[in-house]
């Protein structure tokens, strides 16, 4: 298993648990780039969204559902921003699927 996202759901890396579910995880990302920055990703390795197949479609609802219900918890009650970044153009640095949800301060547009 070469995949560092893998390794912090099966537990092999330590990582700040936020939420977790049989399909999902969700952590506290290292390098936050904003006061609450979360990764939320499916436990099955799916390399990027341009990877997910149609029976993945389900599992993408949820991911983006959980998303708003961790926001919610987070108390993120003025906006956050949700960003998938998909391939090296869009800023993908770990190939494993994973959204970020990013608040606690006002969100710059268009983003880098
Ligand atoms: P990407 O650039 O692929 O969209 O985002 C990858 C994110 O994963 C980055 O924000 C980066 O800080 C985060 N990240 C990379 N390695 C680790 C790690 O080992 N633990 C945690 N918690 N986050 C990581």
């Amino acid at each position: 298993m070469d995949c560092i996202f893998c390794k912090i759901v099966a537990g092999a890396i330590p990582s700040k648990k936020v939420f977790e579910d049989e399909r999902l995880y969700a952590f506290s990302d290292i390098d936050p780039k904003a006061p609450v920055h979360i990764l939320v990703i499916p436990k099955q390795h799916i390399a990027a969204l341009a990877h997910a197949t149609a029976g993945d479609r389900e599992m993408l609802g949820h991911l983006l559902g959980t998303a708003a219900d961790i926001a919610a918890t987070e108390g993120l009650n003025k906006g956050y921003r949700v960003v998938i970044n998909n391939g090296p153009d869009g800023g993908q640095t770990v190939d494993h699927l994973h959204l970020h949800l990013l608040g606690g301060r006002a969100m710059h547009w268009p983003p880098g």
